[in-house]
């Protein structure tokens, strides 16, 4: 069987491999072994596996692979943010971000090729999905970078929150952060992970029932006219729902839900929509973030004014709010939020300046 065709244990959880292994006559405990090596001492090969036997080593190489995606490329920017081209088996491409913080990283993980949702703010969703990863091309990112980080600050938190919608590749995420937070997997607490989504509300609700990781959710607006114009999501499960869904979600320990709301100027950064969002989130134990929206060449919308920004940012905190400007990491490698596009950045002054359509405009017009 061609290797590329063999499964990867890196797709597979402990209780997986260890089915896997005992299917094939070999004792369960290899498997708390093979995870070691694969997450712990980041091996890149079976050879590697020094206390499993020469015969089972071969064996196992007969019987499955252990690879990663490649980096193509590492872009720095002037604040220290990297952006990182991986290349996938197939060709394709996707990218993930570390961001610096004090004496750490934190690394925004895409979980597909592309997006669907269709999002009009957002790169990503201009060239539609390409394809959803699998739980080792999520995981992956994590282990090349962190292998390849030099001594000093090492990656600290996980977000979600790169290419793709997260709870549009439920089973291969809830897979990946399984492994993420195994003991023999990654070791993350489940509080250094937080899963970003635009809102499919039915999937907010089973990830709360499957997992309990940090929740935040790509807001944006307060009303659902505007929400589903910049979101198509929202035509399918607009506020009401969404909010029904996030009141239900168990967040880890007191930790609160977030509310990501991109600024863009003239469209969703009145005094009128900050009091509308005031309204809207009452009742809730959430923390809003704040981002002025990132041009990126083509884009339909536009950076607002440090006054607006810091007008709006202030009706928040005044009505007691949690409510923190995030500064855009990463802007002159187009790592910022919304972004990514899967090329270096050098090419991504392509993009079309009118919306794309989405996963939901096609079920919109039947409506
Ligand atoms: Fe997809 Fe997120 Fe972009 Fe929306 S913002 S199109 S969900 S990647």
């Amino acid at each position: 069987m061609p290797e590329h065709s063999l499964p990867n244990l890196r797709d597979m959880t402990l209780e997986e491999i260890e089915g896997f292994i005992a299917a094939r006559g070999k004792e369960k405990y290899r498997a708390r072994q093979i995870m070691k090596w694969l997450y712990w001492q980041g091996a890149a090969s079976f050879d590697e596996m020094t206390d499993l036997a020469k015969d089972f080593r071969i064996a196992l190489a007969g019987l499955a692979r252990i690879g990663q995606p490649d980096v193509e490329a590492i872009q720095t920017s002037f604040d220290t943010t990297k952006k990182i081209l991986f290349r996938l088996e197939d060709g394709l491409s996707i990218e993930s971000v570390l961001i610096p913080g004090k004496n750490h990283w934190t690394i925004c993980v895409s979980t597909q090729a592309g997006c669907r949702m269709g999002c009009r703010f957002c790169l990503t969703g201009q060239g539609g999905l390409k394809r959803s990863l699998r739980p080792s091309e999520i995981t992956s990112q994590i282990t090349v970078l962190q292998r390849a980080l030099p001594e000093g600050p090492q990656i600290r938190n996980i977000v979600l929150m790169g290419m793709g919608e997260p709870l549009d590749n439920y089973d291969a995420v809830l897979k990946a952060i399984r492994i993420i937070t195994s003991d023999y997997g990654l070791g993350f607490s489940n509080r250094k992970v937080t899963l970003s989504t635009c809102g499919l509300a039915p999937m907010i609700e089973k990830l709360g029932a499957d997992i309990c990781i940090n929740l935040a959710i790509s807001l944006n607006a307060a009303e659902n006219e505007k929400r589903s114009e910049l979101m198509p999501v929202n035509r399918k499960y607009p506020l009401k729902e969404l909010l029904h869904a996030c009141r239900n979600y168990p967040m880890p320990g007191r930790r609160m839900l977030t509310f990501e709301y991109i600024l863009m100027a003239g469209v969703n950064d009145s005094a009128r929509d900050a009091e509308k969002l005031v309204d809207l989130l009452k009742d809730l134990h959430c923390k809003l973030n704040l981002i002025a929206f990132n041009e990126y060449p083509g884009s339909a919308y536009k950076t607002p004014s440090q006054e607006s920004v810091s007008a709006f940012q202030q009706i928040l905190l005044k009505n007691h709010y949690t409510a923190i400007l995030r500064a855009s990491k990463g802007r002159d490698i187009f790592a910022a939020c919304g972004q990514l596009n899967g090329e270096e950045s050098h090419v991504s002054s392509t993009a079309p300046a009118t919306p794309p359509s989405s996963a939901f405009d096609t079920e919109n017009r039947r409506g």
